[in-house]
C-alpha cells in the first residue's frame, strides 16, 4: 500500500475525523453509524479477507435495511432485486457517505424503483452479443479480439451494468466442456490476438478456477495478449492478494481493465490493490460509465482521472450509457460528455484523458465522439482550433505559405483567411497562456522563444 498517494485524508485518519471508513487503514473494519450486527463486524483480519466479504455481501432487503435503516420501509425494492439481483460487498457499503442517491456509491450500488421504468428504445441485450456469440459465452465481434464471460457473478451488482440481463441471475462460471468449445473456436480462428476476459466479474473466481481459464486461453498459440476486464480493485481491493498476483504474472503479456466510476472509490485499500497490479508489470486501464447523479460533471471526473494516474491506471474509455433496460435513470444526453471532454483537454494531461464512446446499438463497436476540433478544410490547409479557441492552420503536405502573402490583410483574417493560407493563426485575447508568453517575450535580453539555453 503506499499511503502517501492520498495522504490528506490519511493523515485525518489518526484525528478521528468523520472522515468516511473507507479512508481507514485496510486491516480495520468500519465504524458507520449503522447496527455492527448487520455487517457481522469481523476482526480486523476478517475484514480484509477477500472470501468473507463474498460471504457477507449484502443480498437482501433485510440485510440492506439493516445496514441502513432508513430503507426497513422500502418494501418496493423488493420487486426490484427480484428482477436485478443486489449484492453490495462490506467494504463497498461502507464507502457511502450519506445514505440517499445524493450519495454516488449508494446510486450505484442500491437498487431504485426506477430500474423498472423502461422507454421502448432499451432493450435487454442492445448491443446483440448474443448474436455475436459463435460459442456460448465467447462474444467474436471485431476482427482480431474477443470477450470470454467466465462468470456470471460479482461481487458487487452495479445498477448501471450493460449485463444486466445475466450478471447475477445465476451465479455461475464457465464449465470445462464450455472452455474446451472455445479453446477450439480460438485455434480454429488464428486472426483473434487478443482475448478478454471478463463477466461478471473473472476476479471473484477462485485463483485455481481463474487460472484454468487463463492456461486455456494462452495454449492457443495465436492469442497474443490476454485482458481481464474487473471491477474487483474498486468494489472488492483486498481480492488482489499476493497469491493471486503471482499467479496472474505467469500469462503475460496480460492487461487489466478496472472500473471506477466516482473520486469516492479511490481510497487506500483501491490503491493498495492497483499498486500490486501495477508492480506484478500488469498495465492497468480504466473504463468510467458517465452516470446521470455520479459522475456527469465534469469537474468530478478531472478529479477521479487525476486520482487514476497516481495509482497509475490510465483512463481508457468514458463510456455512454448503453440502451439497456433498467439504467433509464442514469442516462445523460451524449451533449454532456462532449462537454465533459472539451473540459479536461488542455486542462489535464493527455494520459489523463480517456476516449469517451458511444457503444453503438446493434454490435456496432465503439465510436469515438469528440468536440469538434476541424474548423474547416481546403484543398491546401485544415483549420484546427484547440481548447483555448485559438485557430490555426496546418498547411498540407507541398504547401508553401508565402509569408508576403500574409501581409495583403485588409482588416482581422477570419476562418477563410487561414484556410486560403492568408493568415495562419486567429488568437484569443487574454488567456492565461498568451499572457505567460507575453511576459516571456517582454524579458530583457530575450527576443526569441524559441531556444532553451543561451
Ligand atoms: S462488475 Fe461489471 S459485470 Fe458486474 S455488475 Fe458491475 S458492471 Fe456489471
Amino acid at each position: 500500500m503506499q499511503p502517501q498517494l492520498i495522504a490528506p485524508a490519511v493523515e485525518r485518519e489518526d484525528e478521528q475525523s468523520s472522515e468516511p471508513p473507507s479512508r481507514m487503514r485496510a486491516d480495520e473494519p468500519p465504524s458507520l453509524s449503522v447496527p455492527e450486527s448487520s455487517l457481522k463486524s469481523p476482526a480486523g483480519s476478517q475484514w480484509s479477507d477477500w472470501r468473507w466479504q463474498i460471504r457477507n455481501r449484502i443480498r437482501t432487503l433485510e440485510q440492506l435495511s439493516a445496514y441502513l435503516p432508513g430503507l426497513s420501509e422500502r418494501e418496493d425494492l423488493k420487486a426490484v432485486i427480484a428482477k436485478y439481483p443486489m449484492a453490495i460487498t462490506p467494504y463497498y457499503a461502507s464507502l457511502i457517505r450519506k445514505p440517499d442517491l445524493s450519495d454516488p456509491i449508494f446510486r450505484m450500488s442500491v437498487p431504485n424503483p426506477q430500474e423498472l421504468s423502461d422507454p421502448p428504445c432499451l432493450s435487454e441485450d442492445p448491443l446483440e452479443e448474443h448474436i455475436d456469440m459463435p460459442v456460448p459465452g465467447l462474444i467474436h465481434r471485431y476482427k482480431d479480439r474477443a470477450l470470454l464471460i467466465a462468470t456470471t457473478t460479482c461481487s458487487m451488482y452495479c445498477r448501471h451494468c450493460t449485463r444486466k440481463r445475466i450478471a447475477g441471475t445465476r451465479e455461475t462460471a464457465i464449465s470445462s466442456r464450455r472452455l474446451r468449445q472455445v479453446v477450439e473456436y480460438l485455434q480454429a480462428h488464428p486472426e483473434i490476438t487478443d482475448v478478454i476476459i471478463s463477466g461478471g466479474d473473472p476476479l471473484t473466481m477462485a485463483d485455481s478456477a481463474l487460472e484454468s481459464v487463463l492456461s486455456a486461453v494462452r495454449s492457443v498459440k495465436t492469442v497474443q495478449v490476454i485482458r481481464i476486464g474487473t471491477r474487483v480493485p474498486v468494489v472488492l481491493p483486498m481480492r488482489i492478494t499476493d497469491e493471486l498476483v503471482q499467479m496472474l504474472r505467469k500469462y503475460h503479456p496480460l492487461w487489466i481493465n478496472t472500473h471506477f466510476n466516482h473520486p469516492n472509490e479511490l481510497t487506500p485499500d483501491s490503491a493498495a490493490a492497483c499498486t500490486k497490479l501495477a508492480d506484478a508489470g500488469i498495465p492497468l486501464g480504466n473504463q468510467s460509465v458517465l452516470l446521470r447523479g455520479v459522475n456527469d460533471q465534469p469537474q468530478i471526473l478531472e478529479e477521479l482521472y487525476r486520482g487514476l494516474v497516481r495509482i497509475r491506471v490510465r483512463p481508457y474509455y468514458l463510456y455512454q450509457c448503453d440502451l439497456v433496460r433498467g439504467v433509464e435513470h442514469f442516462r445523460t444526453s451524449v451533449r454532456a460528455g462532449i462537454e465533459i471532454m472539451e473540459y479536461l483537454r488542455g486542462r489535464i494531461s493527455g494520459i489523463a484523458i480517456p476516449t469517451f464512446v458511444v457503444d453503438a446499438p446493434h454490435g456496432g463497436g465503439k465510436i469515438p465522439v469528440l468536440p469538434n476540433y476541424v474548423v474547416s478544410m481546403s484543398p491546401t490547409h485544415t483549420v484546427l482550433r484547440n481548447y483555448e479557441g485559438l485557430l490555426i492552420h496546418y498547411p498540407e503536405p507541398g504547401v508553401e505559405t508565402k509569408p508576403d502573402e500574409q501581409t495583403e490583410l485588409h482588416g482581422m483574417p477570419g476562418v477563410w483567411e487561414l484556410a486560403a493560407g492568408k493568415a495562419s493563426v486567429i488568437q484569443p485575447a487574454r488567456t492565461l497562456r498568451g499572457q505567460r508568453r507575453e511576459k516571456i517575450r517582454n524579458r530583457s535580453g530575450l527576443e526569441s522563444t524559441g531556444f532553451l539555453f543561451d
